[in-house]
């Protein structure tokens, strides 16, 4: 490790610390050769995963470097809860090309925002000189069955919180460096709203799916693992009043880019139907929005969504053409 590492180090992430339950078990935090978690907090199922984002192909460095911090973290404690999981603490291994001071601090101030939100702790990670790159793992634990994507069952209701196709939206608007930014957009862009604590088995969640690549591309996954098809609700889609004026700007339909936009980060999830209004008056003490999008079905040959109202052709044309600006590349 080099003097500058370490001062980077020293400086910026090594104070990142908003999870009690991993404060009291760290017998050694970060600044060893390792970081060790005692295993009494082990009593619960581990759950890991990790997101890397590039500049060039995730974000670019023109970006705000705070909003990038703040998604870094925001995407895996997203993967977390999508299994029915607590964020717990996490690993960040970043590349930079040069010290950039500026650049390194709103990145970090992000970061530690994010993680004062959702309750996580930085405890190590990797920092070298390359190519501008930040990975994150994280780390959860998971007190229920945890909700895959293969366990939805036939007549499961679809249903998805917050809106969908803002952070498309965005992200549109800050490649095409619109005059009028929408700062809502762009916001949900930079810093999507994770719902922690609230899909769980308890309340007759079945599958649960996080929305990075978009509602059809990510339900389609859902259908896969369990072997059923979809059928969505069009006219049910929430969009905001945000996107509704973007989709009109551009003489779009704001609901092919609330099916197609990614990167929202809204939990889509199945329901048993006999449990929706229970669940409707959790959401609503939670204070989550939810929306019944549709409903799962024996499997239909070839399709695994069917859009009602619409045709095949029609959504095999809506996700060949895309978002604008907004090719499935970044989402890999
Ligand atoms: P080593 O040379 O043994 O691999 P490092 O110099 O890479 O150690 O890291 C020193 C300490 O700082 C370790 O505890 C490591 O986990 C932590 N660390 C390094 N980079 C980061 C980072 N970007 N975020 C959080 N912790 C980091
Ligand atoms: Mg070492």
């Amino acid at each position: 490790m080099s003097a500058p590492e370490f001062e980077i180090i020293k400086r910026y992430f090594s104070n990142i610390n908003y999870n009690s339950r991993i404060r009291e078990h760290l017998t050694v935090p970060l600044g060893d050769d390792a970081a060790i978690i005692n295993n009494a907090l082990f009593s619960e199922d581990l759950v890991v995963c990790a997101d890397t984002l590039c500049e060039g192909t995730h974000f670019l460095q023109s970006m705000d470097p705070k909003g990038i911090g703040f998604k870094a973290l925001a995407v895996n404690v997203s993967d977390v809860v999508s299994m029915g999981a607590q964020p717990l603490a996490c690993i960040l291994c970043i590349s930079i090309p040069t010290q950039d001071a500026t650049w390194l601090e709103a990145f970090a101030a992000g970061l530690a925002e994010a993680a004062k939100v959702y309750g996580v702790s930085l405890i190590g990670g990797d920092t070298t000189k390359g190519h501008l790159s930040v990975s994150v793992q994280m780390l959860g634990l998971l007190n229920q069955a945890p909700l895959r994507r293969s366990d939805a069952q036939p007549r499961d209701l679809i249903l998805v919180t917050g809106c969908l196709g803002d952070a498309a939206a965005g992200l549109s608007s800050l490649l095409s460096k619109d005059q009028d930014l929408s700062p809502q957009l762009i916001t949900r862009f930079y810093r999507p709203d994770i719902h922690v604590d609230f899909v769980t088995s308890q309340q007759g969640v079945r599958a649960c799916i996080d929305l990075s690549d978009g509602l059809i591309a990510d339900l389609e996954h859902v259908c896969r693992a369990s072997n059923l098809s979809a059928i969505l609700y069009p006219n049910t889609l929430p969009f905001s009043p945000a996107l509704d004026a973007f989709a009109r700007s551009r003489e779009q339909d704001p609901v092919e880019l609330a099916i197609i936009g990614g990167e929202d980060y809204e939990l889509c999830f199945t329901l048993d139907p006999a449990k929706l209004e229970t669940f409707r008056s959790y959401a609503r003490a939670k204070g989550v929005a939810v929306t019944v999008v549709g409903v799962m079905r024996e499997k239909i040959e070839g399709t695994p969504i069917l859009v009602e109202g619409k045709s095949e052709t029609w959504l095999r044309e809506l996700r060949q053409r895309g978002f604008q600006h907004f090719t499935s590349k970044r989402s890999q």
